[in-house]
């Protein structure tokens, strides 16, 4: 059995797609001997989203959605015995943060969704393309939304 990966990252957004994100990302993993999974899940910054703006300490709430998300994050990954202590919720921008997690942790492989957006959408650009520029390591892009369930 070949392993060209070893830590493969699998990045979700939690809409329903995430579970056909994770669901690719399992054969590669099998095929490589059973490589190391890890699934990450990012939020934004409260004071972010209201442009750091608010004076109060949003510290509970973002704890809140914090704690929510992890919840949520292993409705999704449990499933698939991801251990918890590879489910991780980080705050930050997407692309950023799985940039800095996959280096931190010599993530081999990063698994994102991939909208097939065209003509302005496109241009707006996203996340799998953000993930894509920059990346340390391969980029697998499962194609997912309408067109995704197309496909199969
Ligand atoms: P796109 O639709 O091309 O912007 O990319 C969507 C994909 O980016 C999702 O399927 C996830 O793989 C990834 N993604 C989007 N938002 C997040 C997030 N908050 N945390 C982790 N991954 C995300």
């Amino acid at each position: 059995m070949s392993q060209d990966y070893h830590h493969i990252l699998v990045a979700v957004d939690l809409t329903p797609d995430s579970k056909r994100v994770l669901e690719r990302a399992l054969p590669v993993a099998r095929r490589n001997d059973n490589a190391k999974i890890s699934i990450i899940h990012t939020l934004e910054p409260l004071g972010f989203a209201y442009g750091g703006d608010i004076p109060m300490d949003l510290t509970s709430i973002q704890d809140q959605l914090d704690e929510h998300a992890r919840e949520r994050l292993a409705e999704v990954a449990d499933p698939y015995d991801i251990p918890r202590e590879n489910q991780h919720v980080v705050v930050g921008m997407p692309d950023a943060e799985i940039h800095r997690f996959a280096k931190a942790n010599d993530v081999d492989l990063i698994v994102v969704g991939s909208h097939g957006r065209t003509g302005f959408a496109l241009l707006l650009g996203s996340t799998s393309t953000g993930v894509l520029h920059g990346a340390c390591c391969d980029v697998l892009a499962v194609r997912v939304g309408a067109e995704g369930e197309a496909a199969e």
